[in-house]
C-alpha cells in the first residue's frame, strides 16, 4: 500500500465524519453558507491564506511552500439539489427537499482532508498549493462567477485538477481521459408566430403548433445529417408549450432545449443549422420564428500532460489495472471555467458498491456512494500534490 494511501485511510472516520456533516445540512447554490464557514475555520486552523465570499459563498484556501515552485490549484464543488432525499441513511438530509444527491459532500470532505495533508508537510512543499471551494455546479456557473471575481488570479494557477464522485464505477477504480471528458452545454428558445384561431377554420389561421411539431422533427436531423459519424453531439427539444384549448389554434408555440457538443466547430455548425433549420421550417409553415441560444459551460478539455500526471498518481495509489481512459459524457460541468484559464485535469473516481446497493445514478433521491472512496480520493490528490510540489517531475515536463 502505497504511504498516501495508508495516511489517507488514518484520516477515514475524520473525512467520514465531515461528509456525514455536510450530508445532513445540504445547502443548495450560493447558499453554502454553513458548509463554507467550516471549510474556511478549518483553512485557517491549518494556517492557509483564506479568502471568503468570492462568487458569494465561494472559499479559496492558498499554502505556500518554504521553497518556490508551481501553484497547483485543487477545486471541490460544495453544493446541494432540491432533491427530497430517500436513501434512508441515519446521515440523511435533515432538511426536505435539500439533498447532496451528487457527492459534492464527499468532495468538500475529501479538500479538507486534503489540506490538512498538505498543511503537515508545508516543509517539503515547494510551490503553492491553492484549494477552491466552489459554489453553485449544479446549473448556477459557480465557477463562473468565481473567475470573474478573481479566483484564477493571486497567484495564478500553473495547473488545475479538480475530481468527481463517479457511481458509473466501481469503487476502487478510477477514470483519466485526455482530451474532451464533458460536454459544452447551450440552452435554444425558440418561439413560433402565428396567427390564432378557430380550430374549426384553419383556413382562416396559421398554425404555429404544426409548424412546431416541424421544426421538432426537422432538429432532429441536425445531428443525424450534418454532424459526422464519428463525432459526437446532442440536441433534445425538453420543453413546448403552445395553445390552452382543444378547440382554438393558438397564436404561439414555445420551445426550449439544449445542445451538447465537445468539438467548437460542431457546435459552431450546430448553432448555424439550428438557425437555418427553425427558420426555414418555420417559413415553409407561414409562421415566423425567433431563436435565442445561450451558452451555458464549455466543454471540459483535459491537458494531455497534466493528465498524465494524475494517471500516475492514480495508478499509484489504486494500481495500473484499476486506471481506465475513455469516460466520457454528455453531462456538463462548469469546472470547464477554470479549465480556459489554465491546463488541467477532471477525473472521475469509481463510488459505487453494487453489493451494498451503492448504485442509484446521481441526483436521484436513493443516491449514496461507498465512503471508502474519502481516503482514496484524499490520496489521489496527495499523491499528485507531491508529484507537482515535491517531486517536481511534473512541472518540468509541463515546461
Ligand atoms: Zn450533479
Ligand atoms: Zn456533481
Amino acid at each position: 500500500m502505497s504511504d498516501f494511501l495508508a495516511m489517507a485511510k488514518e484520516m477515514k472516520p475524520q473525512l467520514v465524519a465531515w461528509r456525514r456533516d455536510f450530508h445532513m445540512h445540504p445547502e443548495l447554490a450560493y447558499e453554502e453558507e454553513r458548509t463554507a464557514g467550516i471549510v474556511a475555520a478549518h483553512l485557517q486552523r491549518l494556517g492557509y491564506r483564506v479568502e471568503t465570499g468570492v462568487a458569494k459563498t465561494g472559499v479559496i484556501g492558498v499554502l505556500e511552500g518554504t521553497r518556490p515552485g508551481p501553484v497547483v490549484m485543487f477545486r471541490f464543488d460544495m453544493d446541494a439539489l432540491p432533491v427530497s432525499e430517500e436513501t434512508g441513511a441515519e446521515y440523511a438530509s435533515r432538511t426536505p427537499g435539500k439533498m447532496h444527491a451528487c457527492g459534492h459532500d464527499g468532495h468538500v470532505a475529501m479538500g479538507m482532508g486534503l489540506a490538512e495533508f498538505l498543511a503537515a508537510r508545508r516543509q517539503q512543499l515547494a510551490g503553492t498549493a491553492k484549494l477552491i471551494f466552489q459554489p453553485a455546479e449544479e446549473g448556477g456557473n459557480g465557477a463562473e462567477l468565481m473567475v470573474q471575481e478573481g479566483a484564477m488570479e493571486n497567484p495564478h494557477p500553473d495547473v488545475f485538477v479538480a475530481t468527481h464522485i463517479w457511481l458509473q464505477k466501481p469503487l476502487g477504480t478510477v477514470d483519466v481521459t485526455v482530451g474532451p471528458v464533458m460536454a459544452a452545454a447551450e440552452k435554444f428558445s425558440c418561439t413560433i408566430h402565428g396567427l390564432g384561431g378557430h380550430g374549426a377554420l384553419p383556413q382562416h389561421a396559421v398554425d404555429p403548433i404544426v409548424a412546431a411539431a416541424h421544426v421538432v422533427t426537422a432538429l432532429q436531423t441536425i445531428v443525424s445529417r450534418n454532424v459526422g459519424p464519428l463525432d459526437t453531439a446532442v440536441l433534445s427539444v425538453g420543453s413546448i408549450h403552445g395553445g390552452d384549448a382543444f378547440n382554438v389554434i393558438p397564436p404561439q408555440v414555445h420551445m426550449e432545449g439544449t445542445i451538447r457538443t465537445f468539438d467548437p466547430q460542431t457546435r459552431q455548425a450546430i448553432l448555424r443549422r439550428l438557425q437555418e433549420v427553425v427558420e426555414g421550417v418555420a417559413t415553409a409553415c407561414g409562421t415566423r420564428a425567433e431563436i435565442e441560444t445561450k451558452s451555458l459551460t464549455p466543454a471540459v478539455i483535459n491537458d494531455p500532460q497534466v493528465t498524465e500526471m494524475i494517471r500516475r498518481a492514480a495508478e499509484a495509489i489504486v494500481g495500473p489495472e484499476h486506471v481506465s481512459l475513455g469516460e466520457r459524457t454528455m453531462g456538463s460541468e462548469d469546472a470547464a471555467f477554470f479549465m480556459q484559464q489554465a491546463p488541467g485535469c477532471y477525473f472521475f473516481i469509481g463510488g459505487a458498491n453494487a453489493e451494498r446497493g451503492l448504485t442509484a445514478s446521481h441526483h436521484n433521491p436513493r443516491f449514496d456512494f461507498d465512503e471508502d472512496v474519502l481516503p482514496l480520493g484524499v490520496a489521489i490528490l496527495a499523491q499528485v500534490a507531491y508529484l507537482y510540489l515535491v517531486e517536481h517531475k511534473a512541472y518540468l515536463l509541463n515546461k
